[in-house]
This record gives structure tokens, C-alpha cells and sequence, in this order.
């Protein structure tokens, strides 16, 4: 940085430029897949970033982002809305639940979330229908609360997700639950094995839970390391932050 440049301009132009890399990143795997560009979101993944750092992109543009953990997305929000009351763009920027919510938090996120991409259990959904029900009474919120259910592509409970096994009955609960509307699938490539078998193993999954869930047209796979194996298999929404936000400060989750 030189002495003439604030650290928010120089943020800004590094925030632009990955950004910029993604994106590009993004439209060269949509095109190779023979898809076109509206078919993939990209979710700006800001956790563990400062409110500053949201505001950036949303001056870039960027209008979705991902939030992982509450309180902290709760504030965060509140301070990018605060002093921008008039700001159409912050006004028009959503915010998604990326993360695991605990019942007890599950009030709050359905206060601010669009979409909840990680519901896996009962218990969950109904914390989430209470909340987006006196979310909506009140007038804190104008739609139904979006469900994505977080499926486990290795069958290994430890690590969240619901199994193929308790997907139906999981989906037939967000369907029998108000305030509610399931829009689709969710999965994480496990670590281990080649992403492009565990995407097309997500993409499998989602063609069949489509058979009994035809409005269920989402699939959020792929984040900054396997987004070209996701778009691949049917993503319909890579979840990116590295790429574009540099490494997350170290903190223990
Ligand atoms: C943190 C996180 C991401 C972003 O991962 P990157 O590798 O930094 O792109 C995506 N999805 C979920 C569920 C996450 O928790």
C-alpha cells in the first residue's frame, strides 16, 4: 500500500479483483458445460469478514451473500443496513444461512435469511417455520423462508447432513410446515475422493428428489476449490469465499 492509499481503496481493488476472478472463473465453467449464465448464483461467502468488506460488494454489484454463524450475521447485517436506510443497492442485497443453525438461534436467522441451505433434521424445521411464522406476522419478513436440505453425500452422520435414506420423510416435514417453502438440495464434496464423483453423485441424488419434489429446482454445490465440478453436475449455486474474500482470519467454529 502507498502512503497516498487508504486501506478501504485497497481492499476495494482487491475485493474487486476476486470477485472479477470468480465471476470469470464461473462464466468459463457455465460455458463449457453448455448452460447458460442466469442457470448458476453465485453466493459471495462473507463470514468471518467485516460489514465494510459487504458494503464493498455491494458497491461491485454483488447482491447475495452467505452468511455461516449467528450472532454474528445478525450484526453484521444490521450495521450494513444501518446508515443505508435510503441505499436501494443494500436495501436489494440478500442474505443466505449457509451454516448449521441451532434451534435455539433458528428465531433470529429467520429474521434476515432468504434461504437456509443447511437444514438437515426435524427439529430444525420447526425452529425455522416458528420463526419465519412470527417473522412474517410481524412484518420482518415478506415471503416464506427458503429451505434447502443439506444432504450427506458419504453417508457419514458425523459430518451433517441428512442421509438419501431420511431425505423423503425430512422433505415431506418442510412440506407440512408453514412459513416454510423447500426449493431444493444442498451438498458439501467430502475432502477425500475426487469432487467430480462426489458432484455427480449430488446431481444423481437431485434428479431422483426431483421425481417428488418438481418445484425443488435448487442445487447448491460447489465453493472456491470444486465450482467447475459443481457447475458440471447441475449446481445451480456455488458457494465462494476464499477465491474472492482471501483466507478467513483464524478463529476456532
Ligand atoms: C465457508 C463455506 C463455504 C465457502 O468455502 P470456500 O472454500 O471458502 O469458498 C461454502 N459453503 C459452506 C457451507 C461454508 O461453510
Amino acid at each position: 500500500m502507498s502512503g497516498s492509499e487508504s486501506p478501504g481503496v485497497a481492499r476495494r481493488a482487491e475485493l474487486a479483483r476476486g470477485y472479477a476472478a470468480a465471476r470469470e472463473r464461473l462464466d468459463a465453467a457455465v460455458t463449457a458445460a453448455g448452460r447458460s449464465r442466469g442457470d448458476v448464483e453465485l453466493l459471495v461467502v462473507t463470514k468471518f469478514f467485516p460489514a465494510v468488506d459487504v458494503r464493498h460488494l455491494i458497491d461491485l454489484g454483488v447482491r447475495t451473500f452467505g452468511e455461516s454463524r449467528e450472532p454474528e450475521a445478525s450484526r453484521k447485517i444490521d450495521e450494513i443496513r444501518t446508515g443505508g436506510a435510503d441505499d436501494a443497492a443494500v436495501a436489494a442485497a440478500e442474505f443466505d444461512m449457509i451454516g448449521s443453525v441451532q434451534s435455539k438461534k433458528a428465531k433470529s436467522v429467520a429474521r434476515w435469511a432468504r434461504t437456509v441451505h443447511s437444514v438437515d433434521r426435524a427439529k430444525v424445521v420447526d425452529a425455522l417455520s416458528a420463526g419465519a411464522e412470527a417473522a412474517l406476522d410481524a412484518g420482518t419478513r415478506s415471503a416464506d423462508l427458503h429451505i434447502l436440505l443439506q444432504v450427506s453425500l458419504d453417508g457419514d452422520p458425523q459430518r451433517g447432513g441428512v442421509t438419501v435414506e431420511d431425505l423423503p420423510a425430512l422433505a415431506e416435514h418442510v412440506r407440512g410446515a408453514g412459513g416454510l417453502a423447500l426449493r431444493g438440495l444442498m451438498a458439501i464434496a467430502p475432502v477425500e475422493g475426487a469432487a467430480e464423483q462426489w458432484m455427480a453423485r449430488a446431481q444423481q441424488i437431485h434428479t431422483d428428489f426431483l421425481v417428488d419434489h418438481p418445484d425443488a429446482r435448487e442445487l447448491s454445490a460447489g465453493m472456491s476449490g470444486d465450482l467447475e465440478e459443481a457447475v458440471a453436475h447441475g449446481s445451480t449455486c456455488v458457494r465462494v469465499g476464499t477465491a474472492i474474500m482471501g483466507r478467513r482470519p483464524l478463529v476456532s467454529q
